[in-house]
């Protein structure tokens, strides 16, 4: 079978996407000296699907893969790439990631990836059409700030949906319940800037 260039590049991008999201699985639970079963309780994520996770026989979804974080409290940018902090980063439409065949409309790359000196992570998110996306409580003192460059989203906090336009912001508390989404016809992007608090 053949395939274009660019389906072999984002075929090629997957699997280095999950190679590295299971890589990185299965070194922090060694690191914490965690079982398949504490790991299960501190994520809320089945032992099964850990388990084909860090086998690298599944990649898991955007809402999964922040439990997983939150859950080992760590970056979700640790999961994804080593972005050189100090490079001029280009963003092109396209360009962030399909995690997971079931994320259809919801796309993330890291802008910068987590800085342990600072402690901060910036993504860039886009939300197609109709996307809702809804995240679980981070750790306590994780805030976000939002910064829609282009379209329309709303963002879900304290449980009211909060309309925000092209150049504007939000910032909250992400240790509740959260979400985003895009009711408009056009494609949203924005900027998610993550402070984690110093442990
Ligand atoms: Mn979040």
């Amino acid at each position: 079978m053949r395939y274009s260039a660019q389906a072999l590049f984002i075929r090629h991008t997957l699997e280095k996407l999950t190679k590295k999201i299971s890589d990185t699985l299965r070194n922090l639970r060694k690191e914490k000296g965690w079982s398949l079963d504490k790991a299960s309780i501190e994520t809320s994520v089945s032992k099964a699907m850990l388990g084909q996770i860090e086998r690298g026989e599944s990649s898991p979804t955007i809402a999964t893969l922040w439990k997983i974080a939150s859950g080992f409290q760590t970056s979700f940018s640790s999961f994804i790439e080593e972005s050189p902090n100090n490079d001029i980063i280009e963003y092109r439409s396209g360009s962030p990631k399909q995690l997971h065949p079931d994320d259809t409309k919801i796309r993330v790359m890291p802008i910068f990836s987590f800085d342990k000196y600072l402690d901060f992570e910036v993504f860039i998110i886009e939300l197609l059409p109709g996307c809702e996306h809804l995240s679980p409580p981070h750790k306590g003192g994780v805030i976000e700030h939002i910064i829609v460059v282009e379209g329309e989203i709303e963002v879900l906090v304290s449980g009211k949906w909060t309309r925000i336009k092209t150049g504007e912001g939000l910032r909250f508390n992400a240790d509740q319940e959260h979400g985003y989404r895009n009711l408009s016809d056009k494609k949203a992007v924005f900027h998610d800037m993550i402070h984690y608090p110093k442990n």
